[in-house]
């Protein structure tokens, strides 16, 4: 295991009718600001619940960030923001709204412009509005971490950043917020938490074995949850559970003292950038090939993966490999979200677009090991066909 400093100081209000317990939790001398989605938040009760919760604190609302929020978008928010000195921030909604507040919350204070926080990766953050978050969707663990994705829609650049100073305060995890969703997110949920633990987990043997047997318990319970959640949406402990295991999975202690993938994710955007494909589901199509692609480096850990989340015991090394990449595959089609580009009405067309975004980005050493090359992104997209 690798040396670590692990602090995730997010506070977490967990449970039926938690919204009630902003009151408590905002400041109550706050200017604050409720930033949400399209119209979801209002439609479902939620933001009602928010501002009934929130009292006669003054108040401002900025509706309207949209899946894969965008630079544009957030600027408008940066600018009525500095406008009304505002000082707290409150996301209502999934990890776009999320991501979109993080961003919006470092970006007011910041000096110079806006966009060099993604072109930087965050590394020049100096400071951050506090905010907080009221979770409606689990799936990206946003509402635990101080990670960000950003796209720019001018240029299809979608880009993330990470700074400490963008943990949320608190975040309110209602699971009765999954009762309202699409099942298309519901799914989406269930493959983006388990993407995150796989990045995180299935590298190469580090002896990290409280990590490793997290990452696997979270795993086995997605896919004991995946299928069932599908068809009893509004059953309390699946929510409950789904939306637990996604925060956690990417809430830092499955991946504190161990090497990170993250390639599926960075190739991922790139499709989601230039197709607007929901990011789950370019997750779905990336990892089956990069597992297969990468299967010589990643083989220790995937006959792991196999053997305790999958019960593949049987068979060669090689056939043992295949089985795994099979269970992984069709886990997600058993979510009915199709992982092959093909899936999408997209062929060969994909494969120069994406790989020339990766280089624009610098993404041009991806995984654990810096090997992923334009030339093996080419490869795992030419896989996912
Ligand atoms: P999302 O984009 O936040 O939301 C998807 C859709 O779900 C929206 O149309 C939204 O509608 C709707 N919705 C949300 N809550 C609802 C509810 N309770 N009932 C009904 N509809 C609801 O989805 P997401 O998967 O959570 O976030 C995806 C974004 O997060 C991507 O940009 C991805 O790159 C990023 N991400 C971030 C991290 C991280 O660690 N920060 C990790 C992975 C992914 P409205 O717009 O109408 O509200
Ligand atoms: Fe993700």
């Amino acid at each position: 295991m690798n040396n670590f400093d692990f602090c995730n100081p997010t506070r977490i209000i967990f449970g039926r009718e938690t919204v009630s317990q902003l009151n408590d939790v905002v400041p109550a001398d706050a200017k604050v600001m409720i930033l949400f989605g399209g119209s979801s938040a209002e439609k479902t009760g939620t933001l009602d619940e928010v501002r009934a919760s929130l009292g006669d604190r003054a108040v401002s609302e900025f509706g309207g960030i949209e899946p894969n929020p965008t630079y544009e978008t957030l600027m408008k928010a940066v600018e009525l923001i500095r406008s009304k000195d505002i000082d707290y921030l409150l996301a209502v909604g999934g990890g776009s709204v999320i991501d979109g507040t993080k961003f919006v919350a470092a970006a007011v204070p910041y000096e110079g412009e806006p966009w060099d926080i993604l072109l930087t990766g965050g590394q020049h953050i100096k400071s951050a509005l506090p905010f907080g978050t009221v979770l409606t969707l689990p799936a990206t663990g946003s509402e635990m971490n101080s990670g960000s994705v950003v796209t720019r829609r001018a240029t299809n650049d979608k880009l993330p950043f990470m700074h400490p100073l963008v943990f949320p305060k608190f975040s309110i995890l209602d699971p009765t917020k999954v009762y309202t969703l699409p099942e298309r997110q519901v799914a989406n949920g269930v493959a983006d938490a388990f993407v995150h633990v796989i990045e995180q987990y299935l590298t190469f043997p580090q002896n990290a074995m409280v990590q490793d047997r997290l990452a696997e318990g979270l795993l086995q319970t997605l896919v004991g949850i995946g299928p069932k959640i599908l068809a009893d949406q509004k059953n309390y402990d699946l929510s409950a559970n789904l939306m637990w295991s996604a925060s956690v999975a990417l809430g830092g202690m499955v991946g504190t003292g161990v090497r990170h993938d993250w390639a599926t994710h960075m190739i991922g955007h790139e499709l989601t950038a230039l197709y607007n494909i929901d990011h789950a589901r370019t997750l779905a199509i990336v990892l089956p090939s990069l597992l297969n692609v990468q299967r010589k480096d990643k083989a220790e850990k995937l006959l792991q993966f196999g053997e305790r989340v999958w019960n593949i015991t049987e068979g060669t090394e090689e056939a043992r490999i295949d089985q795994t990449i099979d269970a992984t595959r069709n886990f997600f089609e058993s979510l009915g979200i199709s992982t092959r580009l093909s899936g999408y009405d997209l062929g060969e067309e994909v494969i120069d677009a994406v790989v020339k975004q990766l280089e624009k980005h610098g993404m041009v050493t991806l995984g654990e090991h810096g090997n992923i090359t334009p030339d093996v992104s080419r490869r795992i997209l030419v896989d996912a066909l």
